[in-house]
This record gives C-alpha cells, sequence and structure tokens, in this order.
C-alpha cells in the first residue's frame, strides 16, 4: 500500500492542531488534519474567552484561535477540509473514510471530534448562542460576576453549575421541567440549601429574548399554563451532552475502541485508546474538563505518544 500517512488526525479543533502542531514538529513527515469545517473548533462560538492562559484583554474565540493552523502549517500539517465518515482498521493500517467516499491509509489516528452540547429547542436559543446563552459555566460564568442567572436542566451537570454560578452571581434560577431531580441526592440537598438559587420547577423554557447587545431575559411556561418572566443577562442550558463519537462506529454497530456508557472514549494518560495506534484527545475522552487549555494539553500528549508509536512501528 503507498502513499499511508505517518499520521491521520479527525478535527480540527483546540486538541486536533495541537495534535497537528506536536506530530509535525516532532517529525512525522506525512500528517493530514481532516476537518470538516473551518479549523479552530467549537470555542470559534464564543464572544469572549478569557481563562487561556497567557492571553489577556478581550479576545474572542475566533481571535484565540485564528493563529493555529498558520503554525501547523509552519511545520507541514496538511489541512483538508472534509468529513470523516469513518476510521477502521485492517492490520497496523488504519483506513479513513470520508464522507465523499475518498479514502486515507495511516499508521496511526489521533481522533479529536470533540463534542456537542445538546440544545433544549426554545425559541431565540440558537439566535443568543455565545451571545448570552451558554453552555460552559467555567468560560462564561465571570462574565455574570454579581448578576443574575438563569440555569436549565435538571442533571447532575446543571446543578454542580447551579452551584459554581452561585458563588460567582448574585442569583441563580434554576429552571427545571419536571418537580424532582435526576442529579445525585447529596448535589439536589446543596442546591435546595443555597440562598442564591431559587427554584423554579415544572417549568418548560419557551423563549430567551434580548437584542444586539445580548440577552435580557427567558420566558418560562409554568404548570398551571402561566408564563413566568425572569429577567437575566445570562442564561446556562445543562441539558446533556453528546460525544462525537461516530467517526469510530464499524458496520456491525460496535466501537472501533473502547467506550464507556456516555459514548467518550476511554484513554490513558497518553490519550491511547484500547486500539494499538490509535488516540483520542480533548472533549470525547472521558473525564474531559472540556476546556480548551486541556484538550490543547490532550492533543500535545496524543501527539508525543503517535510518535513513539509510529517510531517502534517502522523502525
Ligand atoms: P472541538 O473544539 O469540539 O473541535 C472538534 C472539531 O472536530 C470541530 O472543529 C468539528 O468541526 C470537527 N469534527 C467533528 N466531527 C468531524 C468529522 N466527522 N470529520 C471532520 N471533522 C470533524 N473552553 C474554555 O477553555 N474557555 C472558554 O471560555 C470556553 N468557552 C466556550 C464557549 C462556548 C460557547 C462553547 C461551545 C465552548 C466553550 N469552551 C470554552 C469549551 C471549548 O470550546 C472546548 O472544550 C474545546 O473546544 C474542545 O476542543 P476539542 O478539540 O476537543 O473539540
Ligand atoms: P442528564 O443527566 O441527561 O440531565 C439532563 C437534564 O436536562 C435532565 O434533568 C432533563 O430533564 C433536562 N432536559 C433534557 N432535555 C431538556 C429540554 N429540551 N428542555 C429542558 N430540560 C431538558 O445530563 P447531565 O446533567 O449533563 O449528565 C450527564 C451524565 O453525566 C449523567 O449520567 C450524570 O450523572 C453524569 N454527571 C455526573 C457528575 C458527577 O458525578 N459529579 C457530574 C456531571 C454529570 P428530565 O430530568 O426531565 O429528563
Amino acid at each position: 500500500m503507498s502513499n499511508i500517512l505517518d499520521c491521520a488526525i479527525v478535527g480540527g479543533g483546540p486538541a486536533g492542531l495541537t495534535a497537528g502542531l506536536y506530530t509535525t514538529r516532532g517529525g512525522l513527515e506525512h500528517v493530514v488534519m481532516y476537518e470538516k469545517g473551518m479549523p479552530g473548533g467549537q470555542i470559534t462560538q464564543s464572544s469572549e474567552i478569557e481563562n487561556y492562559p497567557g492571553v489577556t484583554g478581550e479576545i474572542t474565540g475566533m481571535d484565540l484561535m485564528m493563529p493555529w493552523p498558520e503554525q501547523c502549517k509552519k511545520f507541514g500539517l496538511v489541512h483538508e477540509m472534509v468529513e470523516v465518515k469513518q476510521v477502521r482498521k485492517d492490520g497496523d493500517i488504519f483506513s479513513i473514510i470520508m464522507s465523499n467516499e475518498s479514502i486515507a491509509h495511516a499508521h496511526s489516528v489521533i481522533v479529536c471530534t470533540g463534542s456537542s452540547p445538546r440544545r433544549a429547542g426554545f425559541k431565540g436559543e440558537d439566535e443568543f448562542f455565545g451571545k448570552g446563552v451558554s453552555t460552559c459555566a467555567t468560560c462564561d460564568g465571570f462574565f455574570y460576576k454579581g448578576k443574575e442567572v438563569a440555569v436549565i436542566g435538571g442533571g447532575d451537570t446543571a446543578l454542580e453549575e447551579a452551584l459554581y454560578l452561585a458563588k460567582i452571581c448574585a442569583k441563580v434560577y434554576l429552571i427545571h421541567r419536571r418537580e424532582s431531580f435526576r442529579a445525585a441526592p447529596n448535589t439536589v440537598k446543596r442546591v435546595k440549601e443555597n440562598d442564591k438559587i431559587e427554584l423554579v420547577l415544572n417549568a418548560t423554557p419557551d423563549e430567551v429574548y434580548g437584542d444586539a447587545m445580548g440577552v435580557n431575559g427567558i420566558k418560562v411556561k409554568l404548570q398551571d399554563g402561566t408564563v413566568r418572566d425572569i429577567a437575566v443577562p445570562g442564561v446556562f442550558v445543562f441539558v446533556g451532552n453528546d460525544v462525537n463519537n461516530q467517526v469510530l462506529i464499524q458496520e456491525d454497530g460496535s466501537f472501533l475502541c473502547d467506550v464507556n456508557e456516555q459514548g467518550q472514549v476511554i484513554v490513558d494518560l497518553s490519550m491511547r485508546t484500547s486500539v494499538a495506534g490509535l488516540f483520542a484527545a480533548g472533549d470525547m475522552r472521558i473525564e474531559a474538563p472540556k476546556q480548551v487549555i486541556s484538550a490543547a494539553g490532550d492533543g500535545a500528549v496524543a501527539g508525543i505518544a503517535a510518535i513513539s508509536y509510529v517510531d517502534e512501528l517502522l523502525n
């Protein structure tokens, strides 16, 4: 088989781009990063990022990510704008099948396809996403320091993030569509005991509204059919998260490597999966902190591990 890549990287967010930087700069010669859109990943949707070390001043996610592809290109990373449909392995060789049916072959693969927070589906959610509607309290909570915010959801994430936001914000309205919560009993207890959290139960989000400056509030439908208007500049949606693991699904429906019950890829500290030569990095791996810095760190670790794997395989 000719033209076998040293490494194929699937996904061009912070994890994929950093894996690209480390593999090429670290000596792998034929590395291609497959990214279905513009490189940069989900952070490019954010209007402001202020927790990336060393980056001060007002900067958008797009601004942050802009130089990353250029830096990788300098060391030889090739970017192909195409969607990957599936990754397979036959013997020691991986096949990367694209949605346009073209196929590439590689000695190693680093999968960095990220995750997608689920949307709740109310009016204005998409329009104000990144402009007042957020799915990341660690990232955006600080913008609402001393202000009131709303949190949507009744699982562990929503309640834990409500507790986190209550430390920063003046008040948190926790909006949940039922009376009881899915979250762990102790977390529910802590939420109920927190003076800064008001529970808005049996309440379905109906509409987030605002103007060019951002969100002004959220309207929720209550059980008795009335609508409650909650004036807040920030709405945090935590209604579950989907790992983008589709490329690992094989013809028979099984996964190419081990994943946990949430579909997150199980990796060791070198980002090695259960399949030799296959690495996973960033939001899609188990216990991911879901931050740009950690995704980039994972990409570096996976890149270094891929270099060792390919060296050993070919020499
Ligand atoms: P992603 O960034 O999700 O990148 C995955 C890439 O893979 C995407 O570009 C996607 O197009 C591509 N891809 C997926 N499937 C395929 C396929 N089949 N074929 C080809 N390409 C594919 N983190 C912070 O640290 N600070 C913040 O302030 C912050 N704010 C955020 C604000 C918002 C609105 C959001 C949504 C997230 C925020 N985050 C923040 C989280 C951060 O963006 C993620 O943790 C990080 O981007 C994860 O990087 P990743 O490389 O693992 O995945
Ligand atoms: P989750 O458990 O699936 O909870 C999602 C919540 O969002 C549910 O309360 C659900 O309501 C609500 N919801 C879903 N769709 C909605 C919609 N369209 N509109 C309004 N509300 C909607 O998701 P998660 O909280 O992200 O947790 C995911 C998994 O990770 C869980 O297994 C969780 O236990 C785990 N986790 C664990 C920890 C921890 O152990 N510390 C922390 C975080 C997450 P209903 O309840 O009515 O369905």
